[in-house]
């Protein structure tokens, strides 16, 4: 049987990465899925009969506000957007923070504060947030402004499933490793040695190789479905050992 029959989940941030991988795994366990992006040509490659997309800035509140107008009441909200800076304090501008926090933290508050009153007048929902292994887990080299907002994420994911635990809520949030992504592939296509990045990547990672979108997808399915009833407030790492 399907393990997500009867489900509408709403997902940020899906058309490529593991957003996009996390949008054909819900739909395949049965769940009416919509796929938000701000890329329209990635969202139109998305193919699934139980998949329908629209184009979404979660940075821009209005647009956010008449997403969850149209939509209404959803059952699992993944908030996947963010957006990975490279560098210390020192190489952060104000205009790079500002950025980071927007997209990767308060993309979360606008989202969730926009489905949620529609989620508790139908009993309820999961939310699973994107945070990672660069948080409040672990930090690493050149992952100042990102590190700094997935902790945040860490904080918002527990902060909304004490609110709403006794109404249905359930909130909880996932910390990969590195994940074999379109965007790491520019981070490590844009580094000056490309070939010495793409090790480097691979050497921080105990198991000795990146994670594939199907590593991650299964946590969410299951964060998605009700067998994971008993589970709010988590941080649950999948990060092939890193921060064993
Ligand atoms: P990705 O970075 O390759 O793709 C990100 C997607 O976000 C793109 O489709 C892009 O169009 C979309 N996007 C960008 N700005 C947006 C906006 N304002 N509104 C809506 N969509 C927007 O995918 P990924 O690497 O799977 O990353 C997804 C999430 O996972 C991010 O939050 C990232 O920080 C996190 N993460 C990634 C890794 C990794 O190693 N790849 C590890 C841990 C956590």
């Amino acid at each position: 049987t399907q393990r997500l029959a009867g489900k509408t989940a709403f997902i940020t941030a899906a058309g490529q990465g593991m957003g996009r991988a996390a949008a054909l795994a819900f739909a395949e366990e049965g769940a009416q899925v919509w796929a938000t992006d701000i890329n329209a040509d990635a969202l139109s490659t998305l193919d699934h009969p139980r998949i329908r997309t629209r184009v979404l800035d979660v940075r821009n509140s209005a647009e956010v506000a008449l997403a969850a107008a149209d939509i209404g009441a959803i059952s699992v909200l993944f908030n996947c957007a963010g957006f990975v800076h490279n560098g210390n304090i020192l190489q952060c501008s104000e205009d790079d923070w500002d950025f980071s926090v927007d997209l990767n933290l308060s993309s979360m508050f606008r989202v969730t504060r926009a489905f949620l009153p529609a989620m508790l007048e139908h009993g309820g929902g999961s939310i699973i947030n994107m945070a990672s292994m660069a948080s409040s887990l672990k930090g690493f080299p050149n992952r100042f402004v990102y590190g700094t907002t997935k902790a945040g994420v860490i904080g918002f994911t527990k902060a909304v499933a004490a609110d709403f635990v006794k109404q249905g809520i359930r909130s909880n949030c996932i910390c990969p490793g590195t994940v074999d992504t379109p965007s790491l592939r520019g981070r490590i296509a844009s580094a000056a040695d490309p070939v010495q990045a793409e090790k480097d990547f691979i050497a921080r990672q105990p198991m000795g190789r990146l994670a594939t979108v199907d590593d991650i997808s299964p946590l969410l399915v299951y964060l998605a479905s009700d067998e994971s009833k008993f589970v709010t407030g988590a941080a649950l790492s999948v990060d092939g050992g890193v921060t064993i």
